[in-house]
């Protein structure tokens, strides 16, 4: 029986010392000016790429670490540098991360290289879902994909939004519904090429936080791609939606899709988000502490009234919680991640509960931040304003916490909770 540790491998601790070392050193320095800069930070993305980290290979390794502590490690060092550079890294692998999950051999081999270009000529890609009307609604998606048997292409027409690299990547991954009366069961997944016509980026948003990161609308108006762009293939689809209309057919009526109904928890979508929002959480996790360990250095050096700030239980006390729950955090995460890994069940839905407390406590860990620095914690001069505003994007992203409470909820219960 293997022996139970919460320790890291030398191999893991080696991985961290270098993600650390990058984020120190590279991403950090540059974080304030990408944040007033509000573009993508490429020559930051272009380093990244020259010492490995920037690559599929790269995530791909961490991803089969067999304890599952790989990816949320590497998310956690990274976003401790900066959480808008960081994503402006990591956000192509949304993109690879719909194609790997869906596409065939043929598709990965052609696609994932042209989503990350190499070191000479870096390269983001886009994963477009989201859309003016659905958010957390997914399934009242409106963009819709037809498909032209005569000339074997896909025409694709709509509009997304708070696409991460929208616009400016060189593949977009979009999904697109292809049955609306099978809502969330009729999507499928496009690779849009670098090129196509007709595609375009609608307005870049200004945010209030991880600015470094380009957020912009994607316009599909009459997109024509190639039967070959659609991931997993026309024989799959067409396979999968006879199984929904047949299930439907036997809820008895189109609409009674099981995302609506107390099965949801069950379903293989639902099995996947489970196992991707830890990697949400260790961001959180990653900004919370970098927070944290700025105002733990701070409350030790200023003083007032003749002594460090610390020196008073209610600054030290809040510097306690804040590490109690980041460690906390941190500990939901691991567990989550060490699931996924090992193919247990998500039967308390563990994966949303990892990502609910850490972006939770994310938010709450940069306000108190803040607070223990007094005037400087508000001002541009400190960097724990700008982590405050950057904490704020994990409770909305990825599912919101309501989301996250309602899949906990329903999971638990098995009641189609509203
Ligand atoms: C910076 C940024 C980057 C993003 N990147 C991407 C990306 O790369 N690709 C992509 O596809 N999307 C992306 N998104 C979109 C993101 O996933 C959505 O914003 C998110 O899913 C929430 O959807 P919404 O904004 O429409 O909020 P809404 O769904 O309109 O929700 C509004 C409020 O109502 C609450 N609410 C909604 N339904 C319920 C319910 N049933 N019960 C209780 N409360 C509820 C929500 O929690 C929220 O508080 C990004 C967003 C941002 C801001």
């Amino acid at each position: 029986m293997a022996e139970f540790t919460m320790e890291l491998n030398d191999e893991q601790r080696e991985v961290r010392d270098w993600l650390h070392g990058f984020a120190a050193d590279v991403i950090r320095p540059a974080a304030a000016e990408w944040d007033e800069r509000e573009e993508t930070p490429w020559p930051v993305i272009q380093e990244a790429a020259k010492v490995g980290i920037y690559s599929l290979d790269f995530y791909a390794q961490q991803y089969f670490d067999p304890t599952g502590l790989g990816i949320p490690m590497a998310m956690e060092e990274l976003f401790w540098g900066d959480a808008g550079i960081a994503l402006s890294i990591v956000g192509t692998g949304l993109a690879a991360v719909g194609v790997l999950a869906n596409g065939t051999e043929e598709q990965i081999g052609t696609w994932i290289p042209q989503m990350y270009g190499d070191a000479t000529d870096v390269k983001v890609a886009a994963f477009c879902s989201s859309e003016p009307d659905a958010g957390s609604d997914v399934a009242s998606m409106r963009t819709r994909a037809v498909y032209d048997e005569a000339k074997d292409e896909w025409v694709i027409n709509g509009t997304k939004t708070w696409a991460t690299n929208g616009g400016i990547a060189n593949v977009h991954v979009v999904v697109a519904s292809v049955d609306p009366e099978l809502g969330s069961k009729g999507h499928a997944s496009f690779i849009i090429p670098p090129g196509t016509r007709g595609l375009a980026q609608g307005q870049k948003f200004k945010k209030h936080g991880i600015r470094a990161s380009h957020t912009a609308e994607v316009v599909l108006d009459g997109v024509r791609v190639p039967g070959s762009c659609l991931l997993g293939g026309k024989e799959k689809l067409d396979e999968r939606l006879a199984r929904a209309r047949e299930r439907a057919r036997a809820a008895g009526g189109a609409g009674a899709s099981p995302a609506e109904g107390p099965g949801r928890v069950k379903n293989a979508a639902m099995a996947t988000f489970e196992a991707s929002r830890p990697a949400v959480g260790a961001m959180a996790v990653g900004t919370a502490r970098a927070a944290y360990e700025v105002a733990l250095e701070y409350a030790m050096t200023r003083e007032q009234f003749g002594r460090p700030v610390i020196d008073n239980q209610g600054v030290a006390f809040q510097l306690a919680d804040m590490r109690t729950q980041i460690d906390a955090a941190r500990l939901l995460v691991w567990r989550a991640s060490w699931m996924a890994v090992s193919g247990k069940r998500f039967t308390a839905a563990e994966g949303s509960m990892s990502k609910l407390f850490a972006s939770e406590t994310a938010k709450k860990v940069t306000a108190q931040a803040i607070q223990i620095l007094g005037g400087n914690g508000y001002t541009r001069e400190y960097p724990v304003e700008r982590m405050h505003r950057d904490a704020a994007i994990y409770t909305i992203f990825e599912g919101t916490s309501e989301i996250q409470r309602l899949v906990i909820a329903r999971t638990l219960s098995g009641m189609p909770i509203r």
